[in-house]
């Protein structure tokens, strides 16, 4: 990409008529120390980058590979302008960051991502409306007011469906499965409150859930990775497979309406666009989150270029490189209860065994989070292997996961 080609950043960039290039040297300041951010201080540390990080609990495990933390509330304004001081370009690794934080640092410092994005995705009213503002399909949906408003809505949508609220959820929760109308007054009452706003969708019957993670720069290059077929166990993601397995042209469709979102919503660095995939091959997005990505790990050892290197890369307004898939990956997330017996593992040559007789080898990524708390997020590990069947197999027979 030449200079000629930088054109000025457009809508929501406010306080950034043009985007900067940001070369390796530059500090990177990272709102939020968990796992994405130590990931994207890895990379970019690879590169010559150097990092500081704002998280609440100290030695987080972003401020474990920076070169600074600053240890603070996430909605400290004092702590974010020292951030922003120390820090020649800003991101964040979650989504959920305080709107004056974010107003603050937009006046004092770069933040290339914009603020925008971030409004849109803190809630599913404003997302659903930006996902369908660029054509592409979500679950339909109902706004909720009121028990009245949820019964018309039931009505109109049918049973199953799901209730959830507008802002705050994550990982299942804020979230009620209506099966019959005796739920409908219970799961109101459960999920409705002062200052709560909430949305009623269609139930989907998937055949599988995918997600497709898109990389745009400033100057509307727009990438996106191979799909990974995404498997949850009790609404946390347990197991991603690239390549998913699902069709040559579902995998282009689901790539093309990523990046249509990206286009849309003028993404700066990364967006992963969660969708549903029906029996009938139809595409529903279900979620957006403007940052790395859980499903995205496995792009680390099997990819030309990592999710948390594309990032930065977009970020720090660099050519965005290639996503091709090298190998075939199966990533297994490891949560608190798994960490013993995945070290007991490594410990008894697990890794070597894994490729004499699978030809299965193991990239082992543990975040250096403190308590190995039951179904927190510990670490993961990358399984590349010539067969996502024989990876999925030995995760089946694995001690680590089946809790035996
Ligand atoms: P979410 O918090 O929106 O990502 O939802 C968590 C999980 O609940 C998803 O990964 C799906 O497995 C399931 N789910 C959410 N919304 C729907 C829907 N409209 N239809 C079917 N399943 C859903």
């Amino acid at each position: 990409m030449t200079a000629d080609k930088m054109v000025p950043m457009e809508g929501h960039t406010e306080n950034h008529k043009h985007a900067r290039r940001i070369l390796p040297g530059a500090t990177i300041g990272v709102l939020g120390g968990g796992q994405l951010g130590r990931m994207l201080a890895l990379a970019g540390r690879a590169m010559g980058y150097r990092f500081v990080t704002l998280d609440p609990t100290p030695d987080a495990p972003c401020g474990q590979v920076a070169d600074l933390q600053i240890t603070a509330a996430y909605d400290d304004r004092e702590a974010a302008r020292e951030l922003a001081k120390h820090a020649d370009v800003i991101t964040y690794e979650f989504e959920n960051v305080d709107a004056e934080v974010a107003a603050m640092l937009m006046k004092e410092s770069y933040v290339p991502q914009g603020s925008e994005l971030l409004r849109t995705t803190q809630h599913r009213l404003r997302e659903k409306r930006a996902v369908e503002a660029a054509g592409v399909s979500v679950a339909p949906y109902e706004p909720i007011g009121s028990l009245r408003d949820l019964e018309r809505a039931v009505d109109k949508l049918g049973l199953p469906c799901v209730l959830k609220t507008a802002t705050g959820g994550y990982d299942g929760k804020g979230q009620r499965v209506l099966r019959d109308k005796a739920d409908v007054a219970e799961a109101y009452a459960e999920l409705s409150g002062e200052g709560v706003e909430l949305v009623l969708e269609q139930f989907i019957r998937f055949d599988k859930e995918i997600s497709v993670i898109a990389a745009r720069s400033p100057s509307g290059e727009i990438v996106t990775f191979p799909p990974a077929e995404n498997i949850h166990l009790e609404n946390i993601l347990h197991i991603s497979i690239a390549p998913a397995r699902i069709s040559r042209e579902i995998v282009e469709r689901a790539q093309r309406m990523a990046g249509k979102i990206a286009e849309s919503l003028q993404v700066v660095g990364l967006i992963a666009v969660e969708m549903f995939v029906t029996p009938e091959g139809e595409l529903y997005v279900n979620e957006l989150a403007p940052r790395p990505h859980n499903s995205g790990h496995y792009t680390m050892e099997a990819c030309r270029t990592s999710q948390f290197e594309q990032h930065l890369r977009a970020i720090c307004n660099l050519p965005l490189t290639s996503t091709e898939l090298l190998t075939p990956v199966v990533m297994v997330n490891v949560l608190g209860e798994h960490v013993a017996p995945l070290t007991d593992w490594m410990a008894g040559g697990g890794e070597a065994e894994l490729e004499r007789q699978w030809g299965i080898t193991a990239k082992i990524h543990l975040y250096g989070k403190a308590g190995a708390k039951r179904k927190r997020k510990m670490g993961h590990v990358n399984l590349l292997t010539d067969d996502v069947e024989k990876a999925l197999g030995w995760i089946a027979q694995s001690s680590i996961w089946s809790g035996r």
